[in-house]
């Protein structure tokens, strides 16, 4: 399956890193536990090689390689689990998220056959998809998937309140509109019962009231809760993502749930040392460098780079 795995152990001991290569592809998924495997244990693992979107603030979105087979996704949460040396079954809370690198929705063929086996697997593990939100005719099947498995949880990566600063961010022509993101999450919800998410990573220029009450007019808190990342900065050089950005995530935390929103902060464990945060990719960035033939620019990657969506 995979010629090497790597184990990348953080100083935070409640993450690690894995890095699986072969000569024509590179993956990485990260293992949390929360306080113990048992209590809670999630994993963040690859759908695509690299990642054509392109989103400015991500180490995968320089370059694509290709979409992974889905014996390649599932053998990740596999590998993971098996080193955790628990009986899965003791998992109190298992959440397997398709978010490290690629976008699920442009390799849905072989996440579906993912999805499914892992449900085999391990009946007992929410499988949580996070995407980009490209223009593809897959999300009507994805619902229906997922009233089938009620396991299986959707969040879209909004990042910002309107389409004009989120075309900067998520330079990727072909994805969905605000609006439509709105509706296909409305849908979501309408028919599997389970609310649909938004994931928003805050800065200091997209933090305001109106910013808030834009994303309240779009996004139906009936229909929709809200994930705030902390950003992380996917250079290994500006690393931590420091005090301020959390300052920041919490304040507009508030203002999300001052506005109906049911709220969670996503704040990864891991960023300083091993990139254990999303969008930093450390390892692939390098794998990259070293294989110029095998990863093609993305399409969605335009000439400048920003180092976060700052
Ligand atoms: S954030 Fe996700 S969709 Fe965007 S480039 Fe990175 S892996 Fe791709």
């Amino acid at each position: 399956m995979w010629s090497d795995i790597k184990e990348i152990q953080s100083t935070d001991t409640n993450v690690k890193k894995f890095v699986f290569t072969k000569d024509s592809a590179v993956a990485e998924s990260v293992l949390y536990k929360y306080p113990t495997y048992e209590d809670r244990t999630v994993i963040c693992c690859s759908t695509q090689s690299g990642c054509p979107v392109g989103c400015r603030f991500c180490g995968a979105g320089d370059n694509f390689v290709r979409s992974l087979t889905s014996e390649e996704i599932i053998s990740q949460p596999v590998h993971l689990l098996e080193t955790t040396n628990v009986d899965v079954k003791d998992i109190g809370r298992l959440q397997i998220m398709f978010m490290s690198m690629g976008e699920p929705f442009l390799n849905f063929k072989n996440l579906k056959i993912a999805l499914n086996k892992l449900h085999e697997l391990y009946p007992n593990a929410a499988l949580l998809i996070s995407t980009s939100g490209p223009d593809v005719d897959s999300y009507d099947e994805l619902i229906s998937l997922s009233v089938e498995i009620p396991k299986i949880g959707l969040q879209f990566s909004v990042h910002e309140s309107s389409d004009e600063a989120r075309n900067k961010l998520i330079p990727f022509a072909k994805k969905l509109t605000l609006s439509k993101i709105a509706e296909v999450g409305t849908k979501f919800h309408s028919t599997t019962g389970r609310k649909a998410f938004f994931n928003y990573c805050v800065h200091e220029k997209n933090n305001t009231q109106e910013d808030a009450d834009r994303l309240l007019e779009l996004f139906n808190p009936t229909h929709w809760e809200a994930t705030i990342s902390v950003i992380c900065e996917r250079d290994e050089h500006i690393a931590a993502a420091n005090k301020r950005q959390e300052e920041l995530a919490l304040d507009f935390t508030t203002e999300l749930a001052n506005r109906g929103f049911s709220t969670r902060v996503f704040n990864p464990a891991g960023q300083d040392d091993i990139g254990g945060g999303c969008g930093q990719l450390w390892f692939v960035q390098e794998w990259m460098r070293n294989n110029p033939d095998k990863a093609k620019p993305s399409i969605g990657r335009g000439k400048e780079i920003i180092h976060c969506p700052a």
